[in-house]
């Protein structure tokens, strides 16, 4: 039952280290026009409010880099309105605002190398899709540098790519490593290569392959600053393929962080459902050092969701966390409204577990590992436990909040 989180290598992301023992990230993505500068400013600074570690814009051409250059900028006329707190500057050279950091921007670019070695100037991370990466080189023929590091030993259609690939990737690896920029081998479902499609068809074992293959480029020119994501819109895939390739990392002594996603998720409660049950499965098998809930709608509503299953799943704890049964004909006091009352009064308890049960028959064993609880033991009575004693018999239902704090504070002061 002991969570161990898998130890991944730290990367520094604009001074927002990610990885190690670093908490999980959370990050969001703006659904504006990159020239849209005053819109993208206000996104980002509603995104940061609500707790946004990493922020992703989109970047497809040279015109949305010179975009994301007037964002930055824009941003560092008021670098105090987009401070994220934790950041802890682990790093020499970076700035620091109060106690913490400028939110880091992502640059997501996805096909262009051209337009990747111009962001990966601005921006602290930037994104590519392998699979999409060389469809826009496709036709045109790179030869390897002489003396470059062969990927593959048998001379077939598969060392042409890989050798373009390659040839492609190696002056955006020498950009990143040139200007401290991490890179992001994001591989979606939907989008993998024709030649892995023929290959493994759009299975979870193409999608590693196609990500594994861009890892050994960077491997192989000695780039280790790297992040990688396995997305996909159907969660059973995304989590098999993330498994998969955690299980083939390891086979090969690789540490690179994750990057956990459901893409287009949705909205609403199915957004949030999936994404829960896709990245939550994950975490629980503490895999995973950053997230993003993709959902229809603004980012500042992704954040939110992004915590609580952070919270849920026990990989990063933010507040108070909560186990209260549903009650049932046991129950002989108002359940709902004393988990209202008890909440209301103990939100700022960061870290604490605090159970409220319906009876002493079964409340008591079934909350699991609780610090505290409150727990119904006759009609207007209730128990008050610290972990597994009850330190408190019989108080009457209108008074057991405020002992509850009482022996919470008592605790604390010991
Ligand atoms: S803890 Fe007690 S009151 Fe709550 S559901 Fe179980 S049996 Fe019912």
């Amino acid at each position: 039952m002991n969570f161990t989180r898998r130890l991944t290598r730290v990367v520094n992301i604009g001074g927002v280290p990610l990885g190690g023992n670093f908490p999980v990230r959370v990050q969001t993505m703006t659904n504006l026009p990159t020239s849209d500068i005053e819109g993208q400013v206000e996104q980002i600074r509603r995104a940061v409010e609500a707790g946004a570690e990493y922020i992703r814009i989109t970047t497809p051409t040279l015109a949305d880099v010179e975009w994301l250059k007037k964002i930055k900028e824009k941003i560092n006329e008021h670098p105090e309105d987009f401070v994220v707190s934790d950041g802890v500057p682990a790093f020499a050279g970076m700035t620091t605002l109060r106690g913490g950091v400028v939110i880091p921007l992502v640059a997501d670019v996805h096909f262009s190398p051209k337009v990747a070695i111009e962001a990966a100037k601005v921006a602290a991370k930037v994104r590519i899709n392998p699979g999409n990466f060389i469809k826009s080189d496709r036709r045109v023929v790179i030869p390897a540098k002489a003396g470059s590091p062969s990927l593959t030993t048998k001379s077939t259609e598969g060392d042409t790519y890989l050798d373009q690939l390659h040839s492609i990737m190696r002056p955006l690896l020498d950009t990143c490593k040139e200007y401290g920029t991490v890179l992001r081998i994001g591989t979606n479902h939907g989008s993998l290569s024709e030649r892995i499609l023929d290959q493994y068809g759009d299975t979870p074992e193409g999608m590693v392959q196609a990500t594994l293959e861009a890892v050994r480029i960077c491997q192989a020119e000695n780039f280790h600053d790297i992040v990688l994501s396995l997305k996909s819109s159907n969660v059973k895939i995304m989590v098999e393929a993330t498994r998969l390739l955690v299980k083939r990392m390891d086979e090969e002594q690789m540490d690179y962080p994750l990057h956990l996603g459901v893409t287009e998720a949705g909205e609403g409660e199915d957004g949030r459902l999936k994404s829960a049950i896709g990245i939550g499965s994950l975490l629980v098998d503490g895999i995973g050092d950053t997230i993003r809930v993709s959902l229809t709608e603004d980012p500042e509503f992704e954040i939110p969701v992004a915590y609580g299953i952070l919270q849920a799943s026990r990989a990063r704890i933010t507040r108070t966390e909560y186990i209260s049964c549903p009650g049932c004909g046991r129950t002989t006091f108002k359940l709902q409204e004393a988990v209202k009352k008890v909440k209301e009064a103990t939100a700022h308890l960061t870290g604490l577990k605090i159970a409220v049960m319906g009876c002493i028959v079964n409340g008591p064993g079934e909350m699991a590992d609780a610090d505290y609880g409150y727990v119904g033991a006759g009609p207007g009575k209730v128990h008050i436990y610290a972990g597994k004693i009850a330190v408190l018999k019989n108080v009457a239902e209108e008074e057991a909040v405020e002992r509850l704090l009482e022996i919470i504070g008592s605790a604390a002061l010991r």
